[in-house]
Parts: C-alpha cells; structure tokens; sequence
C-alpha cells in the first residue's frame, strides 16, 4: 500500500484536524488487518478512519498511522425480491458507503434501514455507536459483525445479542480502538412498505398515524426531506452540514431531574431520555450561537459547526462553553457522541 502525507482536515466532515504522520488506505480486508497487525507490532499508534464523520481531530493532528478504511463489498445470501420468502442476510465490507447501502436495501425492498437514510459514513462505523434516528436503529436489523480483535490478534464473529447495543453506544464504543470492524450483516425482512413509523415527526410529513406504515420509498424520500432542512444531509455549498452530525447525546437522567416542559421518554431502565438540544437553546445557546468561525448550526442546535476557517480549539471552547452553560443551568453534564482525538473536552 502506497504511504501518503495527509491532513485530518481533508478526510473529516467538520474539516477539522492536522496532519497524520502516517497514512494508510486499505482496500481489501487483508490490508486492512495487515496495516493495524503490522503498526501494533511495533508499538505504533493506530486509528482506523471511515467517513471521517464522527470525530474530531486535534488541530496538531496525529502522532501516529492513520488507517483508512477503503475496503467494498455486498453480498446477498439469495437474489430476487421475493416478499414472501423468510428474509435476506446481506453481509456488507465495513468500508462501503452506508447512504449507497441504505439506497441499495429500498431498492431492492430489504426493510429496516429506510429511516436512516442521509446518514453519512461508512457501513463498518455504524455498530460502533449503534447509529440511529428517525425512531430506527442498526441495533434493530444487524445480525452480527466480523472484527479484527487487536488484543487477541484474531478475527471474531459477534452475534448482535453480544454487540452490548444501546442508545448511541455498543461493546466497540465501550472498549475503544479493541475491535476493527471487516464486515456486518444483517437481517432484513423483504416487502414494500416500510417497518412502521414511529417517530411523529415523519410520520406527520407522511400523513401516517404514528405507528402507521408507509411504502418504504416514502420514508426515504421524507426522512431525506427532515434531514435536509435541519443541515444534516452533506452538502459542501453549506457550512451548516460542515459538522459531526449531533454534538451531544440526549442525556439519560433520573425522571426528578427532567427540567419542566422538557422532552422525556421514559426508558426501560426506569430513568427517562431528554432533549439535549432543549436543554441547549434554554440554557440561552439558540440555533446559529456563537461569534467566531466554530457556531451552531442555523438550523440545528444539536450540530456545531465550522463556516469555513475553524480551528478544533474554537470548536472545542464552544462545546465546553455549551456543555457547561446547561451544566449551571440545569445540573445536567451533556456528553459527546463523536470521538474526540488528541482532544478533550
Ligand atoms: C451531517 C451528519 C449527520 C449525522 N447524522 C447521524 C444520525 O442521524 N445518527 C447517527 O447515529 N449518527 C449520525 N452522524 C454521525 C456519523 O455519520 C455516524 O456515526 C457514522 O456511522 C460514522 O461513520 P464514519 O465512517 O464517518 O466513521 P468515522 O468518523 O470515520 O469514525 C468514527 C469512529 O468509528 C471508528 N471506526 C470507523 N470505522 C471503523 C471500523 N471499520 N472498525 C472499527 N472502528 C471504526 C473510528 O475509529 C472512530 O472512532 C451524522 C454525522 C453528520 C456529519
């Protein structure tokens, strides 16, 4: 594999983060294990790059090889679309396009993926945060995931009941850089119509009753819709999309310290999920807060974002301003879903 001088910047959605001091794209699985076999070998620091939406690199960059997952792949255990047949286990490279994917499923009438369409990254990403929105979640169709453990040097299949799946989170976001995802496959359910639309926002767009169904190319094209005007579809033309998606996860909090009028969904646990973003704009940081060239989105609060000349100190500072402002405001402590490199908050 040929080496490269790259910059962070120039690989990440924020378009934030220096120079790596190594670079390594992998195409095929092989190269992908070999790069981070060979770097853990010699006691090299290592991290394994995607779609460069879900992190945010130190301004100095990093000190250490870069490994860029390039790998393809999808491959289905029977063709057609025979709707009355059991269902379709795809197995996907870790390295392709999930929005190419989630296309690529409605196509071809594989439910289950529909409402997370206009995510960006790669398919390999998704279980390390379990990605989710619009009232779906990978959790929910993913059958198991094939990693490179780097501590036990081998290759291992974790069923998804193994994956320790939860909101925004899974065994691979709890055990940091352990597991390199090769490849995921799911379990799809084959038919026209979407599996039901929980989330009333879409549902309302789509005229359905929450809970009420809707052909699965309708709930693309709506979740597309929603997405699109709330600055989370990648548009380079506009500094709104140039952000890591959601800064913060919507905290998961003892029902007493819910502030009053704010969002709460109870969860399984007892304690109840709310809004990071209410907590957000009433703690006094509204939709485009901020002077310098780190500011929250226009459209918003969840995303903050670069308009053009950035640093990751300035986008830092404004979280750590955020975080703390809710923090004084209403005792709740936010806390942030992408990964930080080289950086704290
Ligand atoms: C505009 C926008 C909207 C977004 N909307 C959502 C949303 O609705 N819901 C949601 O859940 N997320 C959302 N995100 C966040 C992000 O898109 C997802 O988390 C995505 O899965 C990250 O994929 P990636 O390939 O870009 O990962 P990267 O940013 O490249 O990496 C993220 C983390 O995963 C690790 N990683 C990546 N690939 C692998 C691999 N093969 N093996 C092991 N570790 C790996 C990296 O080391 C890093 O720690 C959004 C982001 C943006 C910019």
């Amino acid at each position: 594999m040929p080496e490269l001088l790259e910059l962070l910047k120039d690989h990440t959605t924020l378009r934030l983060g220096g120079p790596a001091r190594t670079w390594l794209r992998a195409e095929t699985e092989q190269d992908l294990v070999d790069a981070v076999r060979t770097c853990d070998e010699a006691g090299e620091p290592v991290l394994v790059l995607a779609g460069g939406s879900n992190v945010v690199v130190a301004d100095d960059g990093f000190a250490g090889t870069v490994v860029e997952v390039a790998t393809t792949g999808v491959a289905a255990d029977h063709e057609g679309d025979d709707p009355t047949c059991g269902g379709v286990l795809v197995t996907v490279a870790a390295g392709e396009s999930w929005e190419a994917f989630v296309a690529h499923a409605v196509d071809h009438g594989w439910l289950g993926i529909e409402a997370l369409s206009g995510i960006p990254g790669s398919v390999g990403a998704t279980p390390i945060q379990n990605v989710g929105a619009y009232g779906q979640e990978v959790a929910q169709t993913l059958a198991s995931v094939r990693v490179w453990d780097r501590t036990l040097r081998g290759v291992r299949t974790f069923a998804a009941a193994d994956c320790g799946f939860g909101y925004r989170t899974s065994r691979f976001k709890a055990d940091p850089g352990r597991h390199v995802v090769l490849t995921v496959t799911f379990q799809f359910r084959q038919g026209e119509l979407a599996e039901p639309v929980t989330y009333a926002e879409l549902a309302g767009l789509l005229e359905v009753e929450p809970g009420g169904r809707a052909p699965m190319t309708d709930v693309r094209r709506g979740v597309l819709e929603l997405r699109t005007r709330k600055g989370m579809v990648l548009d380079p033309a506009d500094h709104d999309t140039w952000s890591a998606g959601s800064f913060f996860t919507n905290p998961v909090v003892a029902a007493e310290t819910v502030p009053e009028g704010a969002p709460a969904w109870p969860q399984p646990d007892g304690r109840v999920k709310t809004s990071a973003a209410w907590l957000i704009e009433r703690a006094g940081f509204g939709k485009g807060y901020g002077a310098g060239a780190a500011r929250l989105s226009t459209k918003h609060t969840l995303a903050l974002t670069n308009r053009g000349d950035a640093t990751t100190a300035e986008l830092v500072a404004l979280a750590r301003e955020l975080r703390d402002g809710v923090e004084r405001r209403f005792g709740i402590r936010l806390v942030n879903e992408p990964v930080l490199v080289g950086v704290e908050l």
